[in-house]
């Protein structure tokens, strides 16, 4: 058993308090972090929407719900590392639920993890051959990303490149390759 921050160790785990998700009145400690910005108000609609997904998702009781990203048509569900393992067969079932209930196209990713698996995520099921770091001129980086070919994405490329700027603040070149 890992150490949770809530007291609380049977339901999905978020920055926010159980109370607060389950009665959708904001507990002053709550209410401090909306306004601080360290949730909003789709990480809370997000939360929600898990912990009433429990029931059928056993799993979701480890997992860490870090936040939720909105780009354009899809919807990044962070959560914590290792989380997408202790889902496993769940994870599929989680993201069509959660599109379901959304209307967005919906992508796992995990938070704390290196570039090259937040990557694997983020553009699953596609295959990635390649990640290089390019330096530029202006002494910033980019993340070339080379995609093997032969499959669509799951969500609009330029998407994922604004998800993963968002998420992590890289910047993305993604390009395909090995085509068969
Ligand atoms: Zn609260």
């Amino acid at each position: 058993m890992s150490s949770l921050p809530l007291g609380e160790g049977d339901e999905v785990r978020t920055a926010l308090c159980h109370f607060c998700l389950k009665s959708g009145i904001l507990c002053p400690e709550c209410e401090k972090k909306l306004r601080r910005g360290e949730v909003t108000d789709t990480d809370i609609k997000i939360a929600r929407m898990l912990l009433e997904l429990e029931k059928d998702c056993p799993p979701l009781q480890n997992v860490y719900f870090h936040k939720a990203v909105e780009v354009d048509d899809a919807l990044a569900i962070v959560v914590g590392r290792g989380d997408i393992a202790r889902l496993h067969a769940y994870k599929g079932w989680l993201a069509k639920s959660l599109e379901k209930m959304t209307g967005k196209k919906v992508q796992i990713v995990e938070y704390d993890v290196d570039d090259r698996s937040f990557l694997e995520y983020l553009f699953s099921p596609l295959e990635i051959l390649t990640i290089n770091k390019i330096w530029l001129p202006d002494g910033s980086t980019e993340t070339r990303v080379i995609l093997k070919g032969g499959k669509k994405p799951p969500i609009n490329l330029e998407t994922l490149k604004k998800l993963a700027f968002k998420i992590r603040g890289m910047v993305l070149r993604v390009e395909f390759g090995g085509w068969p």
